[in-house]
């Protein structure tokens, strides 16, 4: 056909939107997003013609004008156009707490608390018994006090912001004292020294890199007199001097510091901020609740810190804790309530969602088998090597039922927590490597992550790693299925 014949061929709007498949489509999504998926569809077409060669013209498929093909390729359109941007993908790296993977999965009932809360009305600043305005922090405070031994907590929406808002109420216009080795920074722009200074606390460092004694927290400490004379040269340490507010423990989350060292515990810390009435801060970062020496993970958890006598804790809601994005912070009821007064405590609230979720997740910790059992983190955590190879071995053989021509083997790996959490320890883990023929590694890496349910994967080596610690067990057909030739 000649050009001008197959423009003539193009169908009518009107035409395509009587097609029945559309018709229904219509009613689901909305006739505005259809007659514009067929106006666009139509207008590529012409588009297309109008750049053909009047030899290519004669070779156009018209087929592709008819009245069903132009309204399936619009349902088509319609259907990609609705692709949400934030899905679920299969983490294959072995690492659990991955930031760029959502870091924690949410327990099933968390999940269904959500939904269950958000769907419709809620209490959440409703006092239902008494029949008046209620306070969403009081939604969890019971919860965690019973679980931490806390007087209170508060939860805002992330440890940054609770790092913000602790720092903002309790050091604004003095000095928080803190070791050198402790001025951490957690990725993107969390860095200590920065929050500090946006709160508007001063610094106060001490110590050195590798060692800080408890002796250096306490010289650094001033009193508001000495801080008055230090404006008028009689400190010995000259500059500006403002009277210490805090003494802030930073957990080092996610590096280590080996060999010739020395760090102040927190007993110690507790101790000195008794004799000078001082309260004490421990930004703890990974929330973890149980002791999970047993499972290779040597990390302070809330209960034991608390213990100790610290003032405030802060910690994440999404790392070990394995709830949703927040920052909680737990301890004394006067800071607390102080801080739940604050300007910024309003610019840092979260809503229902997290509480829903928040509060099914915190309830898992009533009983720590409980805990460990439903509560993905934990669970990974806990699984142990010998599980690893069966499920790996699981992998292997519905690998090789969707794909025979693939060689398989499965080989131990070192599996991480990640999240910038507990960076030394290694969980002894299992993969399944993978080699389809003599294609390389970073190409089946690719085929995985274009896979309908994307797979990202571990490289090591040049060898294609799917470590199964982070894949759910009702995910390994799924897996396999992105192997399908
Ligand atoms: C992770 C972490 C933070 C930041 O927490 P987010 O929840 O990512 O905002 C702050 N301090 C410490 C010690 C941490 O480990």
């Amino acid at each position: 056909m000649t050009k001008k014949e197959l423009l003539r061929g193009l169908p009518k709007i009107d035409e395509v939107l009587k097609q029945e498949s559309l018709v229904v489509l219509s009613e689901e999504k909305g006739d505005l997003m259809v007659t514009e998926a067929v106006r666009s569809v139509i207008a590529g077409l012409r588009a297309s013609i109008l750049d053909l060669s009047d030899k290519k013209a004669e070779e156009f498929d018209a087929s592709a004008l008819e009245i069903e093909a132009v309204a399936e390729a619009a349902e088509a359109k319609v259907l990609r156009d609705e692709e949400l941007n934030l899905y679920p993908l299969i983490n294959a790296t072995g690492t659990i707490l991955h930031t760029n993977l959502g870091r924690a999965p949410l327990c099933r009932d968390a999940v269904e608390n959500v939904a269950r809360v958000s769907r419709g009305y809620s209490d959440l600043e409703y006092n239902v018994p008494k029949g008046k305005r209620g306070s969403r922090h009081d939604l969890v405070s019971e919860l965690i006090a019973e679980l931490t031994g806390a007087e209170d907590a508060m939860v805002v929406n992330n440890n940054a912001a609770a790092t913000m808002i602790v720092l903002a109420s309790m050091g604004a216009g003095k000095e928080i004292v803190v070791s050198r080795g402790e001025l951490v920074e957690i990725g993107g722009a969390f860095r200590i020294p920065d929050i500090m200074m946006q709160s508007g606390a001063y610094l106060q460092e001490v110590g050195t890199s590798n060692k800080t004694k408890a002796s250096d927290y306490e010289n650094a400490i001033i009193t508001k007199e000495q801080a008055e004379d230090a404006m008028y040269g009689m400190d010995p340490r000259g500059g500006m001097r403002f009277e210490t507010g805090a003494l802030m423990k930073v957990h080092k989350s996610n590096y280590d510091i080996v060999g010739f060292t020395e760090e102040a515990s927190l007993e110690e810390l507790v101790e000195i901020g008794k004799k000078h009435d001082l309260p004490v801060i421990f930004d703890m970062g990974n929330g973890l609740m149980l002791d999970m020496s047993a499972y290779g993970l040597n990390e302070p958890n809330i209960p034991a810190s608390l213990a100790t006598g610290i003032d405030v804790m802060l910690f994440s809601g999404d790392k070990l804790l394995g709830g949703p994005q927040a920052g909680i912070i737990v301890g004394k009821k006067k800071y607390i309530k102080a801080m739940k007064k604050h300007p910024l405590a309003r610019a840092m609230r979260v809503d229902k969602m997290t509480f829903a979720a928040l509060e099914a997740t915190l309830m898992k910790y009533r009983d720590p088998k409980v805990a460990l059992r439903d509560i993905p983190v934990l669970n990974m955590i806990a699984a142990s090597g010998e599980d690893m190879r069966a499920k790996a071995e699981r992998l292997a053989d519905a690998i090789k039922r969707v794909n025979p021509a693939l060689s398989l083997e499965l080989v131990p790996v070192e599996d991480q927590i990640g999240g910038g959490s507990a960076p030394m320890v290694r969980l002894p883990g299992w993969a399944v490597s993978v080699k389809d023929g003599m294609k390389s590694a970073d190409r089946t890496e690719r085929k995985l992550r274009k896979a309908e349910v994307p797979v990202v994967a571990r490289i090591n080596e040049d060898r294609l790693l799917l470590c199964v610690r982070t894949i759910a067990e009702d995910k390994l057909e799924t897996v396999a299925e992105a192997l399908r030739k």
